[in-house]
């Protein structure tokens, strides 16, 4: 019988990781969040909503040889979860996450650990760009600058009074970024470590405006799960691991 990876996705990664593993005759089950009510879904089969915690996910995984954690850099719950279900069940676990950014010459970055810390250092300013995503807002209610906020879908409240919301869906181009930025005088970008190209444009647009940017840093990962940095690194995992599989 084909063996069976549970991908926890919700990443372009742990979508190519799917279709690749769909391409070789692999059977595939990718797991979504439920989080965007338009979400692009992998190749195989895919099911949608939380698992019910450690022990729901530990139940599901009676089915499933091998599971790759392809979810997003700070989704820290569903990657503990991941972590503590694969011990309990003795099912091998790999973490697939895109590496960090990291600045280069020409970049004004502050690093801070969290939203809440992100949101006090930028509090004087008049106008703020916000890219950190739908959930985690209210961390930034109490801004009185106005305040861009960009995400895939609507944000749900509070959110600070003087919000403008753009909707759209990576990837952007430098240009695109360039003229937001331009178009509302921004002062200061907002955004969390997510790494990866599709929204690194953002970055080289402030650096060319001379907008600083606060960076989130990203959640520490469980100790003594393996990591790599990209799809084909997480295929070879499959590969090498394969014979540790349940019969
Ligand atoms: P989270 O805080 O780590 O997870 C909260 C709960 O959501 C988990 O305990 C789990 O519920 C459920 N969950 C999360 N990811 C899941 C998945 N792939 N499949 C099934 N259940 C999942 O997660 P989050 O930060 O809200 O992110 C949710 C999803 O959006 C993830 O798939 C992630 O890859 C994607 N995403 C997140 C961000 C971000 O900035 N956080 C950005 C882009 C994409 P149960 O405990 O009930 O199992």
């Amino acid at each position: 019988m084909s063996p069976r990876v549970l991908v926890l996705g919700g990443t372009g990664e742990a979508r190519r990781l799917a279709t690749a593993l769909v391409a070789a005759g692999v059977d595939v089950l990718s797991s979504l969040a439920g989080r965007v009510a338009d979400p692009v879904l992998p190749p195989g089969e895919v099911r949608v909503g939380g698992f019910g915690g450690v022990e729901g996910l530990a139940e599901a995984l009676g089915e499933v040889d091998a599971v790759v954690d392809a979810t997003h850099p700070f989704a820290a719950a569903i990657t503990r979860n991941a972590a503590a279900a694969t011990a309990a069940t003795g099912t091998p676990l790999l973490r697939l996450q895109r590496p960090g950014w990291s600045a280069g010459p020409g970049d004004d970055w502050r690093w801070v650990d969290s939203l809440e810390e992100a949101a006090g250092s930028v509090r004087d300013a008049a106008s703020i760009f916000l890219t950190t995503g739908r959930q985690g807002l209210a961390a930034f209610a109490g801004l009185t600058g106005a305040v861009l906020v960009r995400s895939v879908d609507p944000p749900d409240p509070p959110l600070p009074p003087r919000t403008t919301v753009v909707l759209a869906r990576g990837p952007f181009t430098v240009e695109e970024e360039t003229a937001l930025l331009r178009e509302h005088a921004v002062e200061v970008l907002v955004t969390k470590d997510s790494g990866g190209a599709m929204t690194a444009a953002k970055l080289t647009a402030a650096r060319d405006l001379g907008v600083p940017v606060v960076l989130v840093r990203r959640p520490p990962l469980p100790d003594g799960v393996p990591v790599v940095a990209t799809v084909e690194k997480a295929l070879d995992w499959l590969a090498d691991t394969r014979q540790t599989w349940n019969p």
